[in-house]
């Protein structure tokens, strides 16, 4: 068999990492093209001696000239770019057979697209991409071919409860919902009246996950499940009102697929995020990922539980910006990642990320998105009231 050449974008991640190991173990399948990080220099040229790339890509100039002369002193012939042409480039390389689109949020937009563009293979963890571009996301992956496979353990769930034939629509293929499970993150059964008290700490503190600090936060808030509807909506084609989240505080069951006759498939195995990197690596074939066996007895219950929007107002602000549509998803994204980043930083409480995402989507009227300009702009706009918030309220 031909090795497939890989590219990970967002290699020193949490995803990037976990799919690092998996390509590891199966040198004859995968041999690693290009890898990319954005602060933590040291551990991507730990990454690039180990896994000898072709190029690695790095924020700026500088950072590139500085990895460069480290990689020659150590023997490698790897190239090193910069910047989000650089991303970009080793993203849509015609050498490249698979893209791992892991860089978090907004900023990986641009290269999961080039990806895309070049109808590769593209491993889909990067939702904030897909929740902002929706409509030209999933035009573009028909119109160049791409084979797009989701790396969130839901809809990685979702994809394997679904018949191969499910892109000629939900209900021709005898689905009625979707049920999206959430853990219910750190703070699940913690008292309204406190949530405006927990820390940066405590917040991505994620009980089953081990997960980069952006989307620990949005689980704690429950966001990370509002874009997961919204992405969901996008994958599968699916209407808001088609996708029901259930919470299921063990991470057992990944999500499940409840069809016209009664049956409803769900996707069992440990909360391990090699599973779902392992399948879209090498479906429809399967490998193995390190991943322990699923001990049921160990798990011994399975418990299920209704969302509070109430509590979590941020899966609510998804839901309506899912059915609003147009450019409401793509600056509910942009004001979370602001408020977000302002959390984690301390200028913040945690119960203002959702007071600022609603005064941004109440503040700026939904227009509708027709190329990716328009997506850019609403990111802006949303990034810009966003930052006035905290220039009124924030320490
Ligand atoms: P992380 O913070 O651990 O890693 C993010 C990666 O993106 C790093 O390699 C970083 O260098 C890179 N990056 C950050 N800012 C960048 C920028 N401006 N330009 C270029 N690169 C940049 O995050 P993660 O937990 O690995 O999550 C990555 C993506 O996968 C997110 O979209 C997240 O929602 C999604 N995801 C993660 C998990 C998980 O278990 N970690 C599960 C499902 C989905
Ligand atoms: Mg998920």
């Amino acid at each position: 068999m031909k090795p497939q050449w890989i590219t990970v974008l967002g290699a020193t991640g949490s995803i990037g990492l976990s799919t690092l190991d998996v390509v590891a173990r199966h040198p004859e399948r995968y041999r690693v093209f290009a890898l990319t990080g954005h602060s933590r220099l040291v551990e991507l040229e730990t990454l690039c001696l180990k896994h000898k790339p072709r190029f690695a890509v790095v924020a700026d100039q500088a950072a590139a000239r500085h990895l460069q002369e480290r990689l020659q002193a150590a023997g490698l012939e790897t190239r090193v770019l910069a910047g989000e042409e650089g991303l970009c480039e080793v993203a849509g390389h015609p050498e490249v057979d698979a893209v791992m689109a892991a860089i978090v949020g907004a900023a990986g937009l641009r290269p999961t697209l080039a990806a895309v563009q070049a109808g590769k293979r593209v491993l889909l963890a990067n939702k904030e991409a897909l929740v902002m571009s929706g409509a030209l996301f999933m035009q573009a992956v028909r119109e160049h071919g791409a084979v797009l496979l989701p790396i969130d353990s839901e809809h990685n769930a979702i994809f394997q409860g679904l018949p191969g034939d499910y892109a000629r629509g939900l209900s021709a293929v005898g689905v009625r919902r979707i049920l999206l499970t959430a853990s219910g993150g750190p703070f699940r059964e913690m008292p309204a009246a406190t949530l405006s008290d927990v820390t940066p700490e405590q917040a991505c503190a994620h009980p089953n996950w081990s997960m980069g600090r952006k989307i620990s936060v949005d689980s704690a808030s429950m966001m990370n499940k509002g874009l997961e509807l919204i992405e969901a909506c996008w994958l599968f084609d699916a209407r808001p009102e088609q996708v029901e989240v259930v919470v299921h505080p063990q991470s057992v069951i990944h999500s499940l697929v409840d069809y016209v006759d009664g049956s409803v498939l769900a996707q069992l195995g440990n909360p391990d995020m090699r599973t779902p990197i392992g399948h879209a690596l090498a479906w429809p074939e399967r490998i193995d990922t390190g991943v322990a066996p699923l001990d049921l007895f160990k798990v011994a219950r399975l418990d299920f539980q209704a969302p509070d929007e109430t509590r979590f107002p941020c899966l609510r602000l998804a839901r309506e910006a899912a059915q609003i549509g147009g450019s409401a998803p793509a600056m509910l994204n942009a004001a979370n990642e602001v408020a977000v980043a302002a959390f984690l930083e301390r200028r913040i409480r945690f119960t203002d990320i959702a007071q600022i995402i609603e005064s941004v989507l109440n503040a700026e009227s939904v227009v509708a998105v027709e190329d990716l300009r328009a997506v850019l702009h609403a990111d802006h706009l949303a990034r810009v009231r966003a930052q006035e918030w905290l220039q009124r309220h924030a320490c």
